[in-house]
């Protein structure tokens, strides 16, 4: 959720409990819903949302979202808590994911990925291909490195456990895994992360480096080129 202190948005509402008790606690009216996905754990409270706050819905053009809502795709500019919101394309855990990326807000860069890039990690394949994927990753990469990288799950701890064990001399993410650590211990989220802590720990952002590459063909000596080595970092993850 983010606020001004009279109006709230939230990201894929799997609950509406939650930001019920939120709007409530903080006083704010829920103005807007910007969805990136079509997953219940990303859609389940939109329905309830809407009927009770009248709330704006926002979402990709190509996948099925609890209807009424603005469809939108590549480019497209989204305006909620009088900020703007560009909408980038970025298929590969599902086919029509969408994620929104806000210039500046409170002096840096915001990015709403859903479940494409995580800290540390990247969302699974479900629906697109390697090739799709990577590309969708480059694209967030290439954003500003200020940029704080709002993603939908809290999967840091076990992202970077894969992430050292493909990359286990980067000083980087020896140093990250143990603040993130501390973090969880006290109860407290490691998100949002900032592109440039992503560029210098997450492995699927880091597959064309000598390193990466020298992993990823140790899972699969076939592996030859950019989108295969990336391939194969994921594969790996999921059995890991
Ligand atoms: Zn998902």
């Amino acid at each position: 959720m983010l606020h001004d202190e009279s109006r709230a948005l939230v990201v894929d509402p799997g609950d509406p409990q939650p930001v019920i008790k939120a709007l409530q606690r903080l006083g704010v009216k829920l103005e807007a819903i910007l969805v990136t996905h079509h997953h219940p754990d990303h859609t389940g409270g939109v329905k309830a949302l809407r009927e009770s706050t009248g709330a704006a819905v926002f979402g990709p053009a190509r996948e099925t979202i609890p209807e009424p809502l603005t469809r939108l795709q590549d480019h497209d500019l989204v305006m909620a808590l009088g900020l703007s919101f560009k909408v980038i394309d970025i298929p590969g855990h599902t086919a029509g994911h969408i994620a929104y990326f806000c210039e500046s807000n409170e002096g840096s860069p915001l990015l709403f990925c859903g479940d494409t890039l995580f800290s540390g990690g990247c969302g699974r394949l479900f629906e697109g291909t390697p090739a799709q994927m990577l590309a969708s990753l480059d694209r967030l990469a290439a954003l500003p490195e200020a940029t704080r990288v709002c993603c939908t799950h809290e999967y840091t701890l076990s992202n970077l456990k894969f992430a050292l064990a493909v990359d286990p001399h980067n000083e980087a993410l020896i140093r990250y895994m143990e603040s993130a650590q501390a973090l969880r211990d006290n109860g407290q989220p490691t998100l949002p992360s900032s592109l440039a802590l992503e560029l210098q720990i997450n492995p699927f952002l880091r597959s064309r480096l000598p390193a990466l590459i020298r992993a990823a063909q140790s899972f699969d000596e076939k592996a030859h080129d950019e989108v295969s080595h990336f391939a194969a970092l994921r594969q790996w993850k999921n059995q890991f």
